[in-house]
């Protein structure tokens, strides 16, 4: 990974004031082109919504709104209320998620979000009650969990015993039961099988698969039509950087055909993409603090952790990572430093876990560098464990 040039520029002023650099810096430009080049691409009646656990600091939800994504994929209240003072209007809103508490749903109907994701028939029970006393109908998708599987993927939703959505063999009992709730309103189907692919033959599978259960649900209840069909998200992010990155212009030509094949033309298919439009729009910057050797392997510890940068360790990966050399920091004569080797990267938390990346090659580094690790603009901060250790916040700088 190169450092781009306008972060490199802000990480050498910040290091002009002498304080311990720590920060995530955004730049949001790549965000808004891939929204942008989404709604060109995509078949008639695609719908691509942001899904902002992916990154829910507001310089990404006004690339969202500025860039014309069509709402806003919320899991909480939390949520649904930065999306709405982000701008984004509530009938934007689509609202998944296994357990979502009476005041949520309340706050959902009150609101005629657009549609609430049903994930069992307890919350299609209890956001019926809660519709009917309020006096109005709320649009629901059923969020199913399909009985297949995406093998190649980092995350699964979907296929064996899992927490989200209604087993796709139970559908044929509920669905009349769901149906007869008078305040609910059938819209259509969620199926989320997967995020992080990259092969777009996977996701395209997932869809056609979707399509076929929609084909069953419309022919064995001849009075539903499943208007709506929601993917979910899945778009993958080359972390490895292998070279192979996802393929919007393929997914949207293998999309339209299976649209025209299964007939579905003038449906509406919603997208929730998280990671593919926020990661490449940050990275989490932070200062060598200290080299040491330790029985023949060189360990660089950092100013911020897994408090502040997490997903590597959790999802036991190395992510792009360059590094900025600012002035060489003397603290005494014999002091480490990398030169062309293959090191540890870990933060100053007192636990063996706090690893940033593992067995990673770098050309040079010094202690006062800067080690920038890249695609941090998804699951950043966001996911990270900021309490432990009570560390300093990092700072957010957003260059646009
Ligand atoms: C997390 C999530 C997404 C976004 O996933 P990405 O892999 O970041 O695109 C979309 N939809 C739902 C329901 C999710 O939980």
């Amino acid at each position: 990974m190169k450092t781009p040039q306008n972060v490199e520029a802000t990480l050498r002023e910040l290091a002009e004031k002498g304080d311990t650099l720590n920060c995530y810096i955004y730049d949001t430009t790549e965000m808004r082109k891939k929204i942008a080049h989404l709604k060109n691409i995509m078949p008639a009646g695609v719908e691509v919504f942001y899904a902002m656990k992916a990154n829910p600091h507001a310089a990404f939800l006004a690339a969202a709104l500025e860039a014309g994504a069509r709402g806003i994929e919320i899991a909480s209240l939390g949520e649904a209320e930065k999306a709405v003072a982000a701008g984004f209007d509530a009938s934007g809103l689509i609202y998944t998620g296994p357990g979502k508490s009476k005041e949520e749903l309340f706050w959902a109907v009150d609101n005629s979000i657009r549609t609430v994701h049903i994930e069992s028939l307890t919350e299609a029970h209890r956001l019926n009650a809660i519709a009917e006393k309020a006096g109005k109908t709320q649009d629901i998708l059923l969020r199913i969990n399909a009985d297949f599987d995406i093998h190649e993927a980092q995350t699964t939703f979907s296929g064996g015993s899992k927490k989200f959505g209604i087993d796709e063999e139970k559908l044929s009992s509920m669905l009349p039961q769901i149906v007869a709730l008078e305040s609910l309103n059938f819209r259509g189907l969620h199926v989320y099988a997967a995020s992080g692919v990259l092969n777009v033959a996977d996701l395209l599978k997932n869809c056609e698969l979707v399509f076929g259960m929609a084909k069953q649900i419309e022919a064995d209840h001849p009075e539903l039509l499943c208007d709506i069909i929601d993917f979910g998200g899945g778009f993958g992010v080359d972390y490895l950087e292998t070279d192979h990155d996802f393929d919007p212009q393929a997914y949207a030509d293998g999309l339209k055909a299976l649209i025209e094949s299964y007939g579905y033309q003038g449906r509406t298919f919603f997208l929730e993409l998280g990671r593919y439009l926020a990661a490449d729009s940050g990275w989490f910057c932070t200062e060598i603090l200290d080299i040491k050797d330790s029985r023949g392997k060189k360990q660089v510890i950092c100013a911020g952790g897994i408090n502040h940068f997490r997903r590597p360790a959790a999802l036991a990966i190395n992510h792009p990572l360059a590094i900025v050399s600012l002035e060489k920091q003397i603290v005494f004569d014999e002091q480490e430093s990398i030169r062309s080797e293959s090191v540890y990267f870990g933060g100053p938390l007192c636990t063996g876990a706090d690893k940033l990346a593992n067995n990673v090659y770098v050309e040079s580094a010094d202690i006062g560098d800067i080690a920038v690790f890249g695609l941090a603009g998804a699951y950043g901060l966001t996911m990270s464990n900021m309490e432990f250790l009570s560390h300093e916040r990092p700072q957010e700088i957003v260059l646009s």
